[in-house]
């Protein structure tokens, strides 16, 4: 090729080595990569298959000038003159252009991103006879090219709305969190003040119905006296509600201090609240050496106060209670739902009675507030029991599963960390 180049007249040479050399004007007719030449006026003198399929059209020899191209435009889509293309610079000062791109359309519209290389050729006196052009397809490159700068822009957009949009949730969860703090502060004055203004007049209620009963019962006809009796109750029963509602506030809200615990202590303390009841029962109650744990000390005497009440107060009417606390150490690990490392220690109290039991499907719903699933057939209750129980063992961490079978019993698992 260096030889080819330096010959005069390079366009009319490679026509003349078309003819005495065809197999090699042959290969640089079909070679991939467009090829042309000019003579030093800027006339082409040689193009080959690539070039015109480059430029969309067959240029007319002696006639067109500088290049097949139809129209060039820069890369900034301005229209670019064909007399200041590169490869006229080259002819025109005499060296080579390299590294301008330039965008070729053709007569059809469609374009290509070419990279020209135009190089001029010398005779051996040092003039100027002509320039050999190369022009590089770079449109599969520039639209990857393209393309991959439209992805970036799109991922940074992405990643700034991403972040803006992490900031909005992270400040709408600030301001619900300090809602729900003010909620639950209100909440909790709405509990106390409940307490004072509610218990009052039920107190009132209470009072006067029980001293109409005293001074006037005998006076009453069995109906009046059924009323009144009713309606002492149902007051009784609303103090009740209240209480228990009083106490779940305060097992979900405020914070206490964590002591240690004596669970054996807490346990032979509650038992004997209720020894009376226990002893006419003949009650059974069989309990392994339990752990001394870190925790609110009221809301664990509620706690077990709230499993073993129930232990008795769902009883089978024909058998003797039977309850049994027992106890197990155990990882997070076998826990599964546990918000702790799989290696963390964990106590797993249970407690096991022989009563009336329930039916499996209810062992998640009976820790809803207001959930009973023996309405009538026991002694009343609120269904707020276990709400408290489960509200306060998760405080401290754990979790509280309840396992049920009718008319065999019932058992309760609270897991503590150790
Ligand atoms: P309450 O006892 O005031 O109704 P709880 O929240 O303590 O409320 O219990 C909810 C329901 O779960 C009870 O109404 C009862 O149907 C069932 N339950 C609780 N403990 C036991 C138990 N040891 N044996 C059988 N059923 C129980």
């Amino acid at each position: 090729m260096h030889e080819i180049l330096s010959n005069q007249s390079f366009g009319s040479e490679i026509r003349e080595a078309g003819s005495r050399y065809s197999k090699e004007a042959d290969l640089l007719k079909k070679l991939p990569a467009a090829l042309y030449t000019c003579n030093e006026d800027g006339f082409i003198t040689f193009y080959n298959d690539a070039a015109v399929a480059l430029w969309g059209r067959i240029p007319v020899l002696g006639k067109d000038l500088w290049c097949g191209s139809w129209r060039i435009k820069r890369n900034d889509g301005s229209l670019m003159p064909l007399d200041n293309c590169p490869m006229a610079v080259c002819l025109k000062e005499g060296r080579e252009v390299f590294g301008e791109e330039i965008v070729v359309v053709r007569p059809d519209g469609s374009f290509r991103n070419v990279l020209p290389y135009p190089q001029p050729i010398f005779d051996e006196a040092g003039k100027l006879t002509g320039a050999v052009n190369m022009l590089v397809d770079i449109t599969a490159l520039k639209s990857v090219e393209i393309a991959l700068r439209e992805s970036e822009e799109r991922l940074k957009y992405f990643t700034i709305s991403l972040e803006r949009e992490v900031v909005l949730r992270t400040n709408d969860l600030q301001e619900a969190n300090q809602k729900l703090l003010l909620y639950n502060a209100q909440l909790e004055q709405f509990a106390y003040a409940a307490s004072h203004d509610m218990k009052e007049p039920l107190r009132k209620i209470m009072f006067y119905n029980s001293s109409i009963l005293d001074s006037c019962g005998e006076s009453l006809g069995e109906k009046e006296k059924g009323f009144l009796l009713r309606s002492v109750h149902a007051a009784k029963r609303m103090g009740d509600l209240i209480d228990n509602l009083l106490d779940y506030s305060k097992a979900t809200l405020g914070m206490h201090a964590f002591e240690q615990i004596d669970l054996n202590e807490l346990v032979e303390e509650i038992l004997f609240l209720h020894k009376d009841i226990l002893d006419e029962k003949q009650a059974v109650v069989e309990k392994d050496q339990l752990p001394v744990i870190k925790g609110i000390p009221f809301q664990f005497r509620q706690l077990l106060d709230n499993l073993i009440g129930n232990a008795m107060k769902y009883q089978h009417p024909e058998r003797r209670l039977r309850l049994q606390i027992r106890v197990q150490d155990m990882e997070a690990g076998h826990l599964p739902g546990l918000d702790a490392s799989p290696e963390t220690q964990f106590h797993k109290l249970s407690f096991i009675d022989n009563g009336i039991g329930f039916e499996p499907r209810y062992a998640d719903k009976i820790f809803e507030l207001f959930q009973r699933v023996h309405d009538g057939m026991v002694s009343p209750g609120t269904g707020i029991g276990l709400a408290i129980c489960k509200k306060i063992v998760e405080n401290h961490g754990g979790r509280l599963k309840a396992f049920g079978e009718i008319g065999a019993g019932a058992r309760f698992d609270v897991y503590l960390p150790a």
